[in-house]
C-alpha cells in the first residue's frame, strides 16, 4: 500500500508517522508514506499557496493551482483508488471506513489548512471526504495522521500478533473487555479472579459478557447495527 499526503505543513506529520506500529509497518515494507508540499507549485517568488476568500470572509484559503498541480504530478505517476480530503463536514471516520481503506492500493490524503481549500478542488478532484469528528481543528494534518494510523494498523503483518486487531474495539461492533497485566494486586486493587483462573472457557465467557455490557452502556448504537 502507498499513501501520499499533501500538506503545507509536512513537519506536523513527520513524527506521528515514523514511530511505533506505523513506523514498523513502513520499515517492514508493508506501506509507503510520502509527504508532499504543494508550496513547490506556489505563486510568485514567495511561493504563495493561500489567498483571501471571495466574499470577504476572514481567513486564508488554500489556492486551487498549487494543489491541482501537486495532485496531477502524483496522478501522472500512478492511479489512485481514492483522493481523500480531510474535512469537518465529511463522513465521520469509523472502524468500517478504516477496514475498507486498508484494502486499497494507492491513496492520496489532502490536508486543508487555515480556512480550508478552494471548493473547486473538492468538487472536481476529491473522491471522498472524511472527518475525525464534529469539532474543528487548525489543519488536516492531525486528522490525516489519525486516518493513516487507523488504516495502517489493519494491514496484515503490521501488528506483531494479528489477532490483536481482531479483538480491538469496534472490530465486531463490540467494545473491548477490560484488560489487565501483572501484578495481580496493586495497592489492594485486584485483577478479576476469573482472569487468574486459568480456565479459557470461563475467561472467554467473562470477556464476552463484559464486552456486551460495556457496549450497551457506552456505545448502544453499535448494537442497533
Ligand atoms: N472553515 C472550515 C474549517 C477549516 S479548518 C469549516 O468550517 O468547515 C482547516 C482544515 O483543517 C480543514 O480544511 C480540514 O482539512 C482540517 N480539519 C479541521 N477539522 C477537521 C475535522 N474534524 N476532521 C477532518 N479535518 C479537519
Amino acid at each position: 500500500m502507498r499513501i501520499d499526503i499533501i500538506t503545507v505543513v509536512p513537519e506536523l506529520l513527520e513524527s506521528p508517522l515514523s514511530h511505533s506500529i506505523v513506523g514498523r509497518a513502513i520499515k517492514k515494507g508493508l506501506v509507503e508514506i510520502h509527504l508532499h508540499n504543494p508550496r513547490k507549485y506556489g505563486k510568485g517568488p514567495r511561493q504563495q499557496v493561500d489567498d483571501y476568500s471571495y466574499g470577504g470572509d476572514a481567513g486564508m484559503v488554500l489556492m486551487i493551482e498549487p494543489v491541482y498541480k501537486m495532485i496531477e504530478e502524483l496522478r501522472s505517476e500512478r492511479t489512485y483508488d481514492e483522493i481523500i480530503y480531510m474535512s469537518p463536514d465529511g463522513e465521520i471516520l469509523d472502524q468500517g471506513i478504516a477496514n475498507e481503506l486498508s484494502l486499497k492500493g494507492n491513496l492520496i490524503i489532502l490536508c486543508g489548512h487555515y480556512k480550508g481549500i478552494d471548493h473547486r478542488i473538492r468538487e472536481h478532484l476529491v473522491t471522498r471526504e472524511i472527518s475525525v469528528g464534529d469539532y474543528v481543528l487548525s489543519g488536516g494534518e492531525i486528522p490525516a495522521a489519525i486516518l493513516a494510523d487507523s488504516i495502517i494498523r489493519l494491514i496484515p503483518g503490521a501488528l506483531t500478533d494479528e489477532t490483536s486487531a481482531l479483538s480491538d474495539c469496534f472490530q465486531d461492533d463490540l467494545l473491548s473487555p477490560p484488560i489487565y497485566t501483572r501484578p495481580a494486586e496493586f495497592n489492594g486493587w485486584k485483577v478479576p479472579d476469573v482472569l487468574l483462573s486459568g480456565n479459557p472457557k470461563l475467561i472467554r465467557e467473562w470477556q464476552d459478557e463484559q464486552a456486551l455490557e460495556r457496549t450497551k452502556r457506552l456505545r448502544p448504537h453499535l448494537l442497533e447495527k
